[in-house]
């Protein structure tokens, strides 16, 4: 191995003082020799110039006498301090050299070994003796493949590829995980000469230490994912739980209050009820509202995509808020732009959504003046269109540092207005979570004491087909009394519901149909009822005693013939998305979320009884 002894030389690349007045001591003795050579020929020869030659040696032999004696001692000395600080400057480089933690190796220009330390061939597990000075680069690559260095890496692949970063002529740091688990980081640097020099650390129990910490922290984040799922699903559970429970007593409220007033009622009391329904109605939105946002949170909501009319859109939130509106004196009025697509693709429920939240906020926060809903068209860009819905009021305006939060949820502009007002603060955090859930934006420009415009951007796919009329509102009771005129015989209708409110409700609602109502406490009660009449619709609940609503429902599509296709509809006061998907999975055609209204339930029925006669003529 070529250790600090041998290396010396070659590092500092000088010839030795020494050697050089050797030389010069050596010239000058030849030229006295040759002097005095020839001062005896010619001497010999008695020739004037052999006396001069001799007299000349003679001075010449004196003076190289003269010079060593003078010049000899003190050079000497100065040959022997300067070799003395060289050896130990050098034994101090060797014991630098074999002392130092990390392994060192310096290569030359053409690329063989200068020197390498004894602490590499420890790190590296090479042989000491085999690296020596002018070992060949290929060579030393060829003693660590054999020591096993590179693990499953071919000799050629590792040697071309370690010959690149080299030659690549700029520092380099890597960290290599040799064949022997440890882990070794490399610095390749070009040195000067030509060459380059490499240090090798062994950094294993860094590394070992900085992986714990990774895993433990990569533990600690999945335990907090495990955490917060579980707690996301207890919210998930308490919301279900909640909204059932919920739902259930808002079904009699509304559905009663909803009949009452379908009735011819005293003056005062009509007032009444209707305050009470419609309080009802608002707790209802209240509770839908934090549904929705907690479903939105959780990236739970799914969206439908359906051919629809955007500026039936915008017309039909002014048919909705109009009453609250001129209430108010407020004039209302949507535009609509004549480039705008007369169908386009898109969830337009939830599009509705947002266009009552924005326009029900312009008519809550105006006294005086309008609001205007427009519709139009910004761009188009082949089969899609970006359609701009925006709600402009001259209300009181929203100050200036309220805008930036004004998304987040559960965030009113003033405390003050909001007492005034009413409201949950979680209308435009639902809206702004359903508009980028579309893929599109919502933006609001306000000034204070003069009015708002919030405006919706979304891009959506161009339909061929515009909707047809029949997705447009109509009246449902004389839609309905028609196509039972149509029908020409009276409609028998089973009812399975285990809450005697709940019954009562269905039965008010139903009341005045031309229809037989049957009602069943639970599930086995209802598939005994089919096997002995012919039902003409099935209102099912799903959580009821003895054998719940998908049970039934599975128990009697299973009965087969006219029973597999005898329309079922799910009347519930679970309201989520699994629920309808486990509804329909059970066999059902419908789900009506309770609680349920006369339109509602009247719409349903007229779709699921229009569509088995289509389906199944014999019915
Ligand atoms: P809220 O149920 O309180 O109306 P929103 O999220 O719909 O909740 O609105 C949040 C707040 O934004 C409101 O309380 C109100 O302060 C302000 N705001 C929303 N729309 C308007 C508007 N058109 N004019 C003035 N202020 C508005």
């Amino acid at each position: 191995m070529h250790t600090g002894r041998n290396s010396r030389l070659d590092l500092l690349q000088q010839r030795p003082l020494g050697s050089r007045y050797v030389l010069y001591g050596m010239a000058g003795l030849v030229l006295t020799v040759a002097l005095t050579v020839l001062a005896v020929v010619e001497t010999m020869r008695h020739t004037w110039a052999g006396e001069v030659g001799a007299a000349l040696s003679c001075s010449a032999v004196l003076l190289v006498g003269v010079a060593f004696h003078l010049f000899g001692r003190r050079l000497a000395v100065q040959i022997a301090g300067r070799e003395r600080s060289l050896a130990e400057a050098n034994a101090r480089f060797d014991t630098a050299l074999l002392t130092m933690a990390n392994g060192l190796c310096l290569w030359a220009s053409d690329n063989r070994l200068i020197l390498a330390n004894e602490r590499l061939c420890e790190l590296l597990g090479l042989p000491p003796e085999r690296l020596v000075p002018g070992l060949s680069f290929r060579e030393y690559i060829g003693l660590r493949h054999a020591a096993g260095n590179f693990g499953a890496v071919g000799f050629e692949e590792f040697y071309q590829s370690r010959l690149e970063l080299v030659q690549r002529r700029e520092a380099v740091s890597r960290i290599d995980i040799s064949a022997t688990g440890r882990s070794m980081a490399i610095l390749h640097r070009p040195v000067a000469s030509g060459g380059w020099i490499a240090t090798y650390e062994d950094v294993t129990e860094q590394h070992a230490v900085e992986r714990a910490r990774a895993e433990a922290e990569a533990d600690l984040l999945r335990q907090r994912e495990k955490l917060a799922e579980e707690a996301n699903r207890a919210k998930s559970g308490f919301l279900a739980m909640m909204s059932h429970e919920i739902r259930t007593p808002m079904n009699a409220v509304l559905g009663l209050a909803g009949s009452l007033l379908d009735g011819s009622l005293p003056r005062e009391q009509h007032a009444m009820v209707r305050a009470i329904h419609d309080s009802g109605d608002m707790l209802l939105r209240i509770l839908n509202d934090i549904l929705d946002f907690s479903k939105l949170e959780a990236g739970r909501m799914t969206f439908e995509d359906a051919p629809f009319s955007p500026a039936a859109l915008a017309h039909g939130a002014v048919s909705v808020l109009g009453p609250q509106a001129n209430a108010k004196g407020l004039a209302i009025t949507a535009e609509c732009d004549p480039a705008l697509p007369t169908g386009l693709i898109g969830d337009a429920g939830r599009i509705r959504q947002i266009l009552l939240n924005l326009t029900s906020n312009a008519v809550k926060f105006t006294e005086t003046g309008a609001v205007t809903i427009r519709a139009e068209c910004v761009a188009r860009n082949g089969p899609r269109a970006t359609v701009r819905w925006s709600v402009r009021d001259t209300g009181i305006g929203i100050p200036a540092d309220r805008i930036g939060s004004l998304f987040g949820e559960f965030v009113q502009a003033d405390n003050s207005i909001t007492r005034r007002f009413g409201g949950s603060g979680l209308g435009l955090a639902i809206s702004k979570h359903l508009a980028t859930q579309m893929g599109g934006a919502i933006a609001v420009e306000s000034t204070l004491g003069v009015g708002t415009i919030f405006r919706v951007d979304l891009d959506l796919a161009i339909s061929e087909c515009p909707p047809d009329a029949a997705s447009r509102p109509v009246d449902a009771v004389p839609a309905f009394n028609a196509m039972l005129r149509a029908r020409g015989k009276r409609l028998r209708i089973l009812l399975a519901e285990d809450n005697p409110t709940n019954q009562l409700v269905a039965r008010q609602l139903l009341k005045g149909l031309d229809v037989q109502v049957d009602v069943v406490g639970d599930g086995r009660e209802a598939v005994e009822a089919v096997a002995r009449f012919a039902y003409d619709v099935i209102f099912m609940d799903m959580r009821m005693p003895e054998m719940d609503g998908l049970q039934a429902a599975r128990a009697i599509r299973q009965l087969g013939g006219r029973m597999r296709s005898v329309p079922i509809v799910a009347l519930t006061a679970n309201a989520f998305a699994e629920d309808v998907k486990s509804c329909m999975d059970a066999g059902m055609d419908e789900f009506l979320p309770k609680p349920v209204n006369k339109e509602m339930l009247l719409t349903t029925m007229a779709r699921v009884l229009t569509r088995a006669e289509t389906t199944d003529p014999v019915t």
